[in-house]
């Protein structure tokens, strides 16, 4: 099961891991090379037909006791997360913990809905009868590579969609933070699922690298760099990819907007894990009249901000800078604004004075789109302010940029908001609130423009991880030759084209008054005899009906009796449907009766479209 063969070779070229906040070694994991990752997903590959077979149900039981075993071991799973993160646990229990419980059910209860088989209702004549379906199969063996700030919500959280699909996966979490998911393989070994369906890679790049070589899907969280990287080497052997690749996410705060509640928002969702949350507030234009008023209660938020390593509930808010090369990117951003104009209202630099690795939250001042801060992902406790003087600058600016994760719009007026929103390139866009949006499940969020592929959560959350099949269910006693088949003849190719020329006037029918045609056929054709030991007769007549091309008979009966003309198709159509579908049968039509003698140079039979090819229509 669980952390994959751990050989020789690696233990010797083992990772450290280290806790950001105090600059310690906690533990030393192996790095895993091509070979074991293919012996791994080969076992996966052997233990995923079984796991699809126990079903729904039986994925749901190991998901569910698995919740059960996260509660239990609550504090262990926080205090790992908080270990290697160097995150309060405070913010872990919350965006993690609480994530991780709701994800296991969510998707152990949202599976069979999502996945379930769907009929499908088509508006072609040409498939009357028929039975469409499309049903959902698990891929095989996915592999979800993650990244190191959020160890259980963007690693294993991505893993149990896939799982309740019924793969197998394999994953690999960051070199950076892999704790976390070597207990999520332990916690699910101990809940029962099979050896094999869920594997726990580490290693560095080039160990993603192998994975992406091996599996049949791949969930990729990381930088837009690598991403491409993943897209490019996964193209090599047309595998599928979902990629969730960060943001630069822009807060609108309008003049009217709730200042302190925006404030207050701007100064979590910018500054919680210190900033390195792929939806966090990376920039925030603010109108005029609210400025300087906005900028003012944002900075003594932020000042009075506690940073530190995490110590007891409630004693600091602002935690570690998790990746090394983090900070040197931070300070750079903040040099950079600097050098072309910004002021550093607060912050500004690497926390002094503690153990381990920390930038000051801060907060810029006087910036613009010259600068990188209000560009490229920063992902550090940095906030910088720019005043726009109307919303529709602040949507351009938004709007300028590769990213297009998340966005939010502030203000009282909540139409007005959600026009503005509407106007955000943003996969999700949030009107007086921001990020929340993570916690419904129900709800899809993934990326626009730079920021990915592919979405997390709703029905694309799990349906990527599944290959679609479409089944079209031809009753077995159809006529043994429908229409269209060999041989080809004069007659049947002339009534084919009218049928043709009857659909192309697509304004006949709707697909409402189709779907209402084909019912009046179903009913009122039930002059067949259904076959011995038919149990539905009404379905069969209704499949009966349509092999008797009735709906383009009907089709081609209106256009050719002018019964329909344009301006009076819409209002007649239902009396004309139902002459014309008796009429040929019983000669019983009183509208066309009296046309006939009129028209009798222009009203034509309706033809018989399943004649045999050789007879005279
Ligand atoms: P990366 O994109 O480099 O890494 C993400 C994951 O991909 C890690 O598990 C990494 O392994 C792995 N990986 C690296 N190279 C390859 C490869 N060639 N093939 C397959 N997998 C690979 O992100 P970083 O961790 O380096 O962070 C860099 C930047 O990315 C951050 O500064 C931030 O801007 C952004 N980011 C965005 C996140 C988001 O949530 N969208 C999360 C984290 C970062 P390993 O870490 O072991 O090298």
């Amino acid at each position: 099961m669980s952390a994959g063969p751990v050989t020789e070779a690696a233990i010797k070229t083992g990772i450290p891991v280290e806790n950001p906040a105090t600059g310690e070694t906690i533990a030393t994991v192996p790095e895993l090379g091509a070979d074991e990752i293919r012996a791994m997903v080969t076992q996966a590959r052997e233990a995923q037909p079984a796991w699809d077979a126990i079903g729904f149900a039986g994925r749901a039981e190991v998901l569910l006791s698995a919740r059960r075993w996260m509660v239990a071991n609550a504090e262990r799973v926080v205090t790992t997360i908080v270990a290697e993160t160097g995150r309060p646990a405070d913010e872990t229990q919350f965006a993690e913990l609480a994530y991780g419980l709701s994800a296991l059910e969510f998707w152990a209860k949202a599976a069979p809905a999502y996945l379930a088989d769907e009929e499908i209702q088509s508006a072609s004549p040409f498939v009357r009868g028929r039975k469409l379906v499309v049903r959902y199969a698990p891929l095989g063996v996915v592999g979800v590579i993650g990244p190191w700030n959020y160890p259980l919500n963007n690693s294993f959280g991505d893993c149990i969609p896939a799982l309740a699909a019924g793969n197998a996966v394999v994953l690999k979490p960051s070199e950076i933070t892999p704790l976390t998911s070597l207990l999520m393989a332990e916690m699910l070994a101990e809940c029962g699922i099979p050896e094999g369906v869920f594997q726990v890679a580490t290693g560095g790049g080039e160990t993603g690298a192998a994975l992406v070589d091996e599996v049949d899907m791949v969930m990729f969280t990381g930088s837009v760099a690598t991403g491409k990287k993943v897209m490019a080497r996964a193209a090599e052997t047309l595998t599928p990819v979902s990629l969730e690749l960060g943001g630069k996410d822009p807060m609108i705060v309008l003049a009217d907007a709730d200042l302190e509640r925006a404030a207050n928002a701007a100064v979590s969702y910018g500054m919680n894990n210190s900033g390195q949350v792929c939806i966090s507030v990376e920039r925030v234009y603010v109108e005029e009249p609210a400025y300087d008023d906005f900028l003012e209660r944002v900075t003594q938020k932020v000042r009075s901000l506690r940073q530190g390593p995490p110590g007891e509930p409630g004693s600091v808010d602002v935690g570690a800078i998790i990746f090394p090369p983090q900070i040197e990117l931070i300070e750079a951003h903040v040099r950079d604004a600097v050098e072309r104009g910004a002021r550093i209202v607060t912050g500004g630099k690497p926390t002094e004075g503690l153990p381990g690795r920390f930038f000051e939250p801060t907060v810029l001042a006087d910036v613009d789109h010259s600068m990188r801060c209000m560009i490229e992902e920063t992902f550090g406790p940095t906030l910088p302010v720019m005043k726009v003087g109307d919303p529709d600058e602040a949507v351009r600016l938004a709007n300028d940029g590769p990213y297009g994760l998340q966005a939010s719009v502030w203000t009282r007026d909540t139409e007005r908001g959600e026009a503005v929103a509407r106007r955000v390139e943003a996969g999700v866009c949030c009107v007086n609130d921001a990020q929340l949006n993570y916690a419904a499940l129900e709800l899809p969020m993934g990326g626009w423009k730079a920021s990915g592929l592919g979405s997390r959560h709703g029905p694309d959350g799990i349906r990527k991880y599944a290959k679609r099949q479409s089944l079209m269910i031809t009753p077995g006693y159809a006529p043994p030759r429908e229409l269209h088949m060999f041989p080809y003849s004069a007659p049947v190719t002339e009534q084919v084209a009218q049928t043709f020329n009857a659909l192309v006037t697509s304004d006949l029918f709707t697909d409402a008054q189709r779907q209402t045609l084909s019912v009046l056929c179903d009913t009122l054709i039930p002059s067949l005899p259904p076959p011995e030991g038919e149990a539905d007769p009404t379905g069969f007549w209704a499949r009966a009906a349509s092999h008797l091309g009735v709906p383009e008979a009907i089709e081609i009966s209106l256009l050719q009796s002018g019964a329909c003309s344009p301006a009076r198709r819409r209002s007649s159509w239902t009396a004309c449907a139902i002459c014309s579908t008796l009429w040929p049968r019983t000669g019983w039509c009183p509208r066309r009766r009296r046309r006939r003698a009129r028209r009798s140079s222009k009203a034509s039979p309706i033809p018989d479209l399943t004649r045999s090819p050789g007879s005279t229509p």
